[in-house]
Formats: structure tokens, sequence, C-alpha cells
């Protein structure tokens, strides 16, 4: 049986890491939601049309093409065939996608291209809102939480391995406050859903949860 399984949780939290490590386990395809909403803001900022516009937000990502390709231990983000990996990662991207998230038609046109990537089961989709709202009947929810000192130290190391310099006090006010939009917004905030499994990785290591998770598949 190849089982739909959904992670969601704030930022830094090690979604992605974990995410990917699992479905490299299981053989599963991995989904990697919060790139989907990266790449619908850089194609907005990249046309000039404003996070605050919902209905031309909400048209370019109906019109858009969104992909994954495997590449090595990771994936690659295609935008209508290009390759966006890289360019969805900047600050200027990371500062603008909470305000493009939260419009209902930006979502509900995301959440359609999401459903279909599901299908077929033998995913690992992470994301805010994949347990409670994008795929209720998923096999396996989990929460993955962390300290918020622990999650900005995370994401200050990513942000260095990508070449950015980033004082650890502005990396916590920035997942801070995009925790705050994406849990307060409307529509499918970000939430644990009531049957997922929460943990807290602070003190973890990436193996570690990975076994927790892997475990939880096979019960
Ligand atoms: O996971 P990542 O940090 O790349 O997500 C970027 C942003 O995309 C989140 O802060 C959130 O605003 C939005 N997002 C969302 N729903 C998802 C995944 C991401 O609203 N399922």
């Amino acid at each position: 049986e190849r089982l739909t399984i959904a992670i969601d949780g704030p930022a830094g939290a090690g979604k992605s890491t974990v995410a990917r490590r699992v479905a490299q386990r299981l053989g599963y395809l991995y989904i990697d939601t919060g790139a989907m909403y990266r790449a619908l803001t850089l194609a907005a900022q990249r046309r000039g049309v404003s996070p605050h516009d919902e209905d031309a937000l909400a048209k370019l990502a109906r019109a858009l093409t969104i992909a994954f390709a495997p590449d090595g231990d990771g994936q690659r983000v295609l935008l209508n065939g290009e390759d966006v990996t890289d360019a969805i990662r900047t600050p200027a991207v990371t500062a603008d996608v909470s305000y493009v998230a939260r419009h209902p038609l930006v979502r509900e046109a995301m959440v359609e291209k999401q459903r279909e990537l599901a299908k077929n089961g033998g995913v690992v989709m992470d994301g805010r809102d994949i347990g409670t709202y994008v795929l209720p009947k998923a096999d396996v929810k989990i929460y993955l939480t962390a300290s918020i000192d622990e999650r900005a130290l995370r994401r200050q190391r990513e942000m260095e391995a990508r070449g950015y310099r980033v004082d650890l006090e502005t990396v916590k006010e920035e997942i801070a406050k995009r925790d705050r939009l994406d849990s307060e917004r409307a529509v499918a905030p970000l939430q644990k859903a009531e049957d997922a499994r929460l943990l807290d990785t602070t003190g973890m290591t990436v193996d570690e949860v990975v076994e927790e998770i892997l475990a939880a598949c096979r019960t």
C-alpha cells in the first residue's frame, strides 16, 4: 500500500529536511507546498503583481506550472520549466510569501494542484494546512515543531549555507512574524490537525525524527 503522509508545522521546524528523507526511504514523491507558494511569489514579483492583489495572484497561480524534479539527495523546483530552486529562497521572496499565501483564491488554485499531485498516494507532502485541509484523509499526519530558538538557529544555518549572512535576532523576528501571519489568517491557518501526531524536535537529530515518522507509518 502506498501511503499519503502529511507533515505540517511552523517555519524552521525542519519539515522539508525530514519530509525529503522520509520520502527517500519509502521511495515516495516529496511535495514541498511551501516551495509552490514561493514559486508563485517569485512569479508575481517578476511581473510586478502586488502581494495584495488577490485576483491577479489567483489568475497567475492558475496559469503557472510548478513541477518538482529529483536531483541527487534533493530536488529542483521548476516554474514553467525554469529552474527556480535557489531564486525562491531569497529574503525578498521570504518576506512576501505569507502575504501572497493568505488570499483564499490563491489557496484554492494551489490546493487544486497539490491534491492532483497527491492523488495516487505514495507521497510525503509538507506545509501548513496539509493534514487539516489539503489532505484531511492522509494515512499519517505529523505536526513538527521545535522551540523558537532552535528553529531560528536552523534557519540561520540554512541561510548561511545558501550564502546569506543573517543575524540570529533578525531570523527569529522573521520566522515569528511569518508564524503569526500563517496562524492568524482566515483560510486554512497553520494549525495541528486533531489527529496529527505532535513531534517536538527540539534537541532531536534529523535521523531520530525520520525514524519516529517511519515508525508511525508502520503502525
Ligand atoms: O515552508 P516554507 O517556509 O517554504 O513556506 C513558505 C510560506 O508559504 C509559509 O510561511 C506560508 O505563508 C506559505 N505556506 C502556506 N501553506 C502551505 C505551505 C506554505 O501558506 N501549505
